[in-house]
């Protein structure tokens, strides 16, 4: 598989060939920053890790230059940073047993541009090597502009498939922002944060139009994840 930028890659955390790893791949989740996926795709996540044959595939599509840094973290520079995101997103491939973990390494700028066509070219290049049945990514509907210049590409990328190759289900996932860490850290104790978003899945009408053209029977869902405090202040 193809990608535009020299510096994206493609970790497969069980050293299968690159091919066959991604041919496996039953659930795709696509975040716009490192750890997206682990609070908007956890059902997915969750669901392959208990099973032989359903597997995750992750895409972070921005390089995570633009994460806050506090703490140890104060002092580190914007290369420095994208180096420890990209490297926490590849443990959490690991802990997670993903089929394989892509990171595209956009800067959120570029991502943001839309006469740039390169991450909708490399969303579609994908989605065409996994030919996922489930899709979880960005509610249109979220108001973290960043999640938005993602969530675009990726219904253009599906709807630019032939009928018969696109997913059954497309899941639009949000990450709550006002809560505090005291009450995420209880949540997070509690429940797995979308098996809580599952239980509230609700019909997402507006969306719904957009996704019309997947494949029948077709459904976007739209998910609130009420367990994280970071998106906001880490990403850009
Ligand atoms: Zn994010």
């Amino acid at each position: 598989m193809k990608l535009h930028l020299p510096s994206a890659e493609i970790f497969i955390p069980d050293g299968r060939p690159v091919a066959d790893a991604l041919a496996r791949v039953t659930h795709l989740g696509i975040g716009a920053h490192q750890d997206d996926l682990e609070f908007m795709a956890f059902h997915g996540i969750l669901q392959c890790f208990h099973s032989d044959s359903e597997w995750f595939g992750g895409v972070t599509c921005t390089n995570g230059s633009g994460s806050a840094r506090s703490g140890p973290y104060a002092n580190f520079s914007d290369e420095e940073m994208m180096a420890v995101r990209r490297k926490e997103q590849r443990h959490a491939a690991i802990v997670g047993r993903y089929a394989a973990m892509v990171q595209l390494d956009y800067p959120s700028a570029v991502a943001k541009d839309t006469a740039d066509s390169r991450l909708r070219a490399d969303l579609r290049a994908i989605l065409d090597a996994t030919r996922p049945r489930v899709v979880y990514t960005h509610n249109p509907a979220d108001k973290h502009d960043t999640h938005i210049a993602v969530v675009v590409p990726v219904i253009q990328a599906i709807r630019s498939l032939p009928r018969n190759q696109r997913p059954e289900a497309v899941h639009g996932c949000e990450r709550s922002t006002g809560f505090s860490t005291a009450r995420s850290a209880e949540a997070n104790a509690t429940i797995s944060p979308c098996w809580a978003a599952a239980a509230r899945t609700r019909h997402f009408s507006k969306a719904t139009v957009s996704i019309k053209a997947t494949r029948s029977p077709s459904r976007w869902t739209s998910h609130r994840s009420h367990t994280t405090t970071r998106s906001t202040s880490w990403n850009s």
